[in-house]
């Protein structure tokens, strides 16, 4: 479940190569992607997303994908045979750089099922791949603090907005792990703290998040909320804060960016 509008640039479908892999902590692994396309990608930073479209079967082929990933983009890219028809999934930007234009994505590793996470954890240099721009689900709403949570998988976007706000920004994220070491370095503002969670690796993702917002007490004043990750943990944030703190559901964004057991749609 989301609430997120999905905002495209008019980049289109940018074809990139990969750079490079970097094992950045024990469980992540960073993808850098070049090539002269990115050179067309509109960067706004926060916790802007795309489609990452990786061919997956010999025959699959980039170059039949959509333009766009909106409905009518997404029913065409359904209309591809098996066969031809690469895999789509949903990444952030962690970082773009501009010249030359290199985008980096934090993959969370989780194990040999899926097809986007393995594929990271073994892509080599060279690698075609394509995307398409999604924009960023973060627009805060006139508020007096801010709140963010999440899992691992939501580490990129929580980071890339914590890096871009504003430096009187004020108020608190809750990002959960199943290992600590994966934690980052994440410069927030003077009046913005991070608190890292530690769930163990057989539980299911919000179990630390949850009873520890429960208990949180709450800064005055209105909240703009944003809560992404497993969908129970995105979805549950928003009951307790809409049932429990009386937060207007206006001031909560939020996205399941993947489902506990169940493949992504493709
Ligand atoms: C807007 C948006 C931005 C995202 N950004 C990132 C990002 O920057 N980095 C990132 O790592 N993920 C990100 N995700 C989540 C990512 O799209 C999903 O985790 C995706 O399902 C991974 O695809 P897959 O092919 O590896 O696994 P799938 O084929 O989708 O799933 C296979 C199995 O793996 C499980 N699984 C999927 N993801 C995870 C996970 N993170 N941890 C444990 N088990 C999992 C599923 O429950 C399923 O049982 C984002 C999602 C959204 C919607």
């Amino acid at each position: 479940m989301t609430n997120i509008t999905i905002t495209h640039s008019d980049s289109g479908l940018l074809h990139a190569q990969v750079l490079k892999k970097e094992q950045i902590s024990p469980n992540f692994v960073r993808v850098t992607l070049g090539g002269a396309d990115l050179t067309r990608f509109q960067f706004v930073g926060a916790d802007q997303w795309f489609r990452l479209v990786i061919p997956v079967h010999e025959g699959d082929r980039l170059d039949l994908m959509p333009q766009r990933f909106g409905v009518a983009g997404f029913l065409r890219y359904l209309s591809l045979p098996k066969g031809v028809r690469p895999v789509v999934r949903n990444y952030t930007v962690r970082s773009y750089r501009p010249s030359p234009a290199e985008i980096d994505i934090d993959f969370v590793v989780h194990g040999s099922e899926g097809i986007a996470a393995p594929w990271a954890s073994r892509v080599e240099s060279d690698f075609e791949v394509a995307l398409i721009d999604q924009g960023c689900g973060w627009h805060p709403k006139l508020a007096d603090w801010y709140l963010l949570t999440g899992d691992e998988s939501s580490l990129p976007a929580l980071a890339g907005i914590i890096r871009d706000l504003p430096d009187e920004s004020a108020g608190h994220a809750f990002i959960e792990l199943f290992d600590k070491r994966d934690r980052q370095e994440l410069n927030a503002p003077k009046g913005f703290q991070v608190h890292w969670l530690e769930r163990s690796a057989t539980q299911a993702p919000g179990s630390k998040l949850l009873p520890t917002l429960e208990r949180f007490a709450f800064p005055s004043g209105t909240p703009y909320a944003f809560s992404v990750g497993e969908s129970a943990l995105a979805t549950g944030v928003r009951r307790h804060l809409v049932a429990q703190r009386g937060v207007p559901k206006a001031q909560i964004t939020f996205s399941g960016y993947w489902k506990l057991g169940k493949s992504a749609w493709t």
